[in-house]
């Protein structure tokens, strides 16, 4: 719902709680991810979409870098929101730390088990770093297990690309992989609204920043999740995508894939009949029996 800069075109709470509006008992996503930027700068709108949310049976995880306690508790806007969502991420890394003391993120995961909340942490850093390592150990000494650590390393994506910092290897030419071997790429199964309310079918930073016309645009929220939903699922590039990759895909169709899995993805529709030749593809035998075996059927919906 938001960028997290001054210049952020943050969409109206309306066309986030209108979409949420067209989830239903019988079709609606397992869980709504709230993310930003800072969600919480809008904590009555993470409150509303939460409540809507669970009405309908949609569990709800709200992403946090905790500004609100660099100087005390939460605000009673932001404690009800903590409230409404299922579960609770803080993102923890040195970035972070400069605004928002460690001491104080540890306090409100304390607060937030003894309130019965469900609570995890974020953590990055350059690699070799040793903070993960001695906040992981912290964690462990101060909750007992009870704050799961998704720990990654810092990527060349997003804001993180023009930070000149040392960054993990993001490509199967650095990991030394085989770039047309298949690789699923999950992302791929994760429709994100954006902040001014275009659906893309994945995270990565440049289709969010230009959804386009492309096969990773999946409309705007006004079109409503079952549309959005069905989209996803009965896309022929999109299930390529997620059950082989877009790298072999690229080769598959005789393109040269980039050692870059989502640089070979934006490239992908230049190849002649992309469309049509991922339909191919997606319906023979082998594919159907692979979306079988990996997601227990074709994801056509
Ligand atoms: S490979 Fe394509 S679908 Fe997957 S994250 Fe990259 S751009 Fe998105």
């Amino acid at each position: 719902v938001t960028n997290s800069t001054l210049q952020s075109p943050d969409g109206t709470p309306e066309i986030f709680l209108e979409f949420t509006g067209t989830f239903s008992a019988a079709d609606h996503p397992e869980v709504v991810l709230m993310s930003g930027g800072e969600p919480l700068l809008h904590a009555g709108l993470v409150r509303d979409l939460a409540e809507r949310a669970r009405r309908v049976g949609t569990c709800s995880y709200v992403l946090t870098g905790g500004y609100f306690v660099r100087r005390g508790d939460p605000t009673p806007a932001v404690a009800a929101a903590l409230d409404a969502v299922d579960h609770v991420a803080v993102s923890l890394d040195p970035f972070h730390e400069r605004e928002v003391p460690r001491d104080a993120v540890f306090r409100l995961l304390g607060e937030l088990l003894r309130r019965g909340k469900d609570v995890s942490v974020q953590i990055t850093a350059p690699p070799g770093d040793p903070y993960p390592a001695r906040v992981t150990s912290e964690l462990d000494r101060l909750f007992q297990g009870r704050v799961p650590a998704l720990v990654v390393p810092l990527r060349r994506v997003g804001r993180a690309a023009a930070t000149g910092l040392p960054v993990a290897p993001d490509t199967l030419a650095e990991t030394g992989m085989d770039a047309t071997a298949p690789a699923p790429c999950v992302m791929a199964a994760w429709p994100l609204v954006t902040c001014t309310g275009d659906v893309t079918a994945c995270c990565n930073h440049h289709v969010v920043a230009r959804p386009g016309r492309s096969h990773l645009a999946l409309g705007h929220a006004r079109d409503g999740w079952p549309a959005v939903r069905q989209r996803s699922l009965r896309s022929a590039p999109l299930r390529a995508i997620r059950l082989y990759g877009p790298q072999h895909v690229m080769a598959q169709q005789g393109g040269v894939p980039s050692s870059d899995g989502c640089r070979t993805c934006h490239a992908l529709p230049r190849l002649p009949e992309f469309e049509r030749r991922a339909e191919e593809l997606m319906s023979s035998p082998v594919s159907e029996a692979m979306e079988g075996l990996l997601f227990g059927g074709p994801t056509c919906g």
